[in-house]
């Protein structure tokens, strides 16, 4: 009798509550982490073909938590702390500044930074690698045309990634697309150009559908609009063909499509610290 009564509370809760109990938590989550801002105040450093007025602009800079079972992945690491709290001066061609630390956002959600297990990396600027070095226990995830370029200057730019450049920690140098976790949940895109082995990441999440994360595939809507090219990229053959499969990526899977720099795009996503499931 009392089994069936606790039986039928659980059918109530059930129907007011929409059925959510831990062990019905969904597969999947997506959290959008705030990475920094920038005051660019030469524009047309990302145009080859100066397609932009004067600035300055502002940009931003962002970086995701998802949650595939218990397995938690970040991806980008964005601004080093360093530059926490800097204020903008105008001067430079590109300045930028930090509001929080990744730390502590996941502190919010009731993260440990050793809980992090995976953290992908979209390519080896010091804006997406700023903070990987709070997560030393993760497996490192990045292209492996970014991996030898992080190589190749350990002092400069590999720096932010030490641990793992000197084999202390796990460093999965990818080729091409990779299914981070064998189910095609969770796929880095090969979208080399702006960095020789620069990533997207495309997400399938249960309720919401495809999310593509650009990287810095493009760096803000205009960018995209118009096939702009940054005449700080790689390579401007590979950077038309990554944005060309960028939108075609989005189109075919009627995906919600992020730039992570446009702060238009912030509210594609949930505010945190809620999440896209
Ligand atoms: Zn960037």
């Amino acid at each position: 009798m009392m089994q069936r009564s606790m039986r039928l509370m659980g059918v109530v809760f059930c129907l007011f509550a929409g059925c959510v109990r831990a062990a019905d938590k969904p597969a999947m989550e997506l959290w959008r982490l705030d990475c920094g801002k920038f005051q660019i105040n030469n524009v047309n450093l990302f145009s080859d073909v100066d397609a932009y007025g004067p600035g300055p602009k502002q940009l931003i800079g962002s970086c995701y938590l998802i949650r595939h079972g218990d397995t938690y992945m970040l991806w980008d690491t964005g601004l080093p702390v360093d530059v926490l709290n800097k204020p903008f001066t105008g001067k430079d061609d590109i300045e930028s500044s930090l509001n929080i630390t990744l730390v502590d956002q996941l502190k919010q959600l009731g993260l440990k930074p050793e809980q992090i297990g995976i953290v992908g990396l979209s390519h080896y600027h010091f804006d997406h690698t700023g903070q990987a070095a709070a997560f030393p226990q993760a497996k490192l995830m990045i292209g492996r045309g970014d991996a030898e370029q992080l190589r190749a200057n350990p002092e400069g730019r590999g720096k932010a990634v030490t641990h793992w450049l000197k084999g202390d920690g796990n460093l999965d140098a990818v080729d091409g697309d990779r299914d981070v976790f064998g189910d095609r949940s969770v796929v880095m895109i090969n979208l080399p150009g702006h960095t020789p082995g620069h990533h997207g990441l495309l997400i399938k999440l249960p309720v919401t559908g495809y999310v593509l994360l650009s990287g810095d595939a493009v760096h803000f809507a205009e960018n995209l609009a118009t096939d702009g090219v940054p005449s700080f990229n790689d390579d401007r053959a590979q950077s038309l063909a990554s944005m060309a499969r960028f939108k075609a990526l989005a189109a075919n899977h009627k995906a919600i499509a992020i730039i992570q720099h446009e702060p238009n795009d912030v509210k594609k996503l949930p505010t945190f610290p809620l999440s896209a499931k």
